[in-house]
């Protein structure tokens, strides 16, 4: 029976939220005196998206599954804010914890700060500068209202600066990133996926609206993924939405070379990153994680919020743009893995940090380990 000092209500909903949770869970659940609630709002509700995460990651099962879906963005932050104040009143906890920059991320923000409850925003600080995308403008709104900032690089906490944040009152922590954290944890634990694999294959994903809302961005990047994969296999495990947006366009049997698979757990996802011989994404987290697994990376996007990558060498920002795709891949096959910087994202105990510093924050510094 825990003791509990500090109650944290963790809000999450997406995929990247559930792997980033996890740590932070795991090392709450080694302390006496923080009760962690765990609210999941349904944002990704596919059973490869959402519950093989739960599962094989051992998070918590949410106490509240508020199972909102299938909205506009609009429609889907409102509802899951009206159902989270309403939660937030019952358990009246210390913090909320939220992660990221998705919808979830926003509405749980939102709904705590008008309550006066105290929110900490693990993943602050970063920014593409695009603000045509709702992420920009989840992560950005988010920051302004978090009472803590946990800032997983250097490059982040300048952002919060430039932008006047010491005048906002909040704490700022330069935390590292706790998808480090996970990678290190995990990777003892990859699991081969049981989809039939080629050998020497470029792992490959594409899920941004910015690439699979436009038809040209579309068809620019699967045309060209599938003319390369005539010659290297390309591994795509294909998100729900892209899925839809193909079917809707252009049906993905018309890219018979790539090898589509279904999304994969965490743990299959670490084999594949650990076996490829490349990365090519417009994923935020693969971004780093090949960087993890030292795998270079080739950026699907014009811009990044993970700018170290390409000044150490190792990422490339190739947008939809045919052309500049290929001649990436022909770059990056012949080179040589060269770091002029190291450990970018910090020592992998951004967990650490952030329970240290919420009891900091908090005025409770005592450490209450389970034995
Ligand atoms: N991921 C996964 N299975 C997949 C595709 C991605 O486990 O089939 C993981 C990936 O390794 C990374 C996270 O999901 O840790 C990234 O999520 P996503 O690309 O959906 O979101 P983003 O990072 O762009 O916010």
């Amino acid at each position: 029976m825990k003791t509990c000092q500090l109650k944290i209500v963790t809000i999450i909903g997406a995929r990247p939220q559930f792997i980033k949770a996890a740590v932070v869970s795991r090392l709450i659940a080694q302390y006496d005196d923080i009760e962690e609630i765990i609210v999941h709002t349904g944002q990704h509700f596919d059973s490869n998206m959402s519950d093989s995460f739960f599962k094989e990651l051992s998070l918590p099962h949410p106490r509240y599954h508020l199972n909102i879906n299938c909205l506009n963005h609009g429609a889907l932050t409102g509802r899951m804010m009206e159902k989270l104040e309403e939660l937030l009143l019952q358990e009246r906890p210390d913090w909320v914890l939220v992660y990221g920059d998705t919808d979830s991320t926003l509405a749980g923000a939102l709904a705590a700060k008008k309550l006066h409850i105290k929110v900490a925003h693990v993943e602050a600080g970063l920014r593409s500068f695009n603000m045509d995308m709702p992420e920009e403008i989840n992560r950005i709104l988010t920051d302004r209202i978090s009472n803590v900032l946990f800032c997983p690089t250097p490059a982040a906490v300048q952002n919060i600066n430039k932008e006047g944040f010491a005048n906002f009152n909040a704490t700022i922590v330069q935390s590292g990133d706790v998808m480090q954290d996970a990678a290190l944890f995990y990777a003892q634990r990859a699991k081969k996926p049981v989809a039939a694999l080629p050998k020497d294959f470029i792992l490959c994903t594409v899920h941004r609206a910015e690439n699979i809302e436009n038809a040209t961005r579309l068809s620019a990047i699967f045309d060209t993924l599938n003319s390369i994969a005539q010659e290297l296999p390309i591994v795509l495990p294909l998100h729900p939405h892209t899925r839809q947006q193909l079917s809707a366009m252009y049906s993905h049997k018309l890219h018979p070379y790539i090898s589509f698979i279904n999304p994969v757990g965490y743990l299959e996802m670490i084999w594949l990153l650990q076996h490829c011989q490349f990365v090519m994404t417009d994923s935020g987290g693969l971004q780093k994680e090949a960087y993890f697994f030292r795998k270079f990376c080739l950026t699907l996007r014009e811009e990044t919020e993970w700018t170290e990558l390409v000044e150490n060498g190792v990422n490339f920002l190739v947008g939809a743009n045919p052309l500049k795709i290929k001649e990436g891949v022909a770059e990056i096959i012949t080179k040589k893995w060269k770091l002029f910087q190291h450990d970018l994202y910090g020592n992998a105990h951004a967990a650490e940090r952030i329970l240290t510093e919420l009891r900091n924050v908090s005025g409770k510094s005592m450490m209450g380990m389970i034995d």
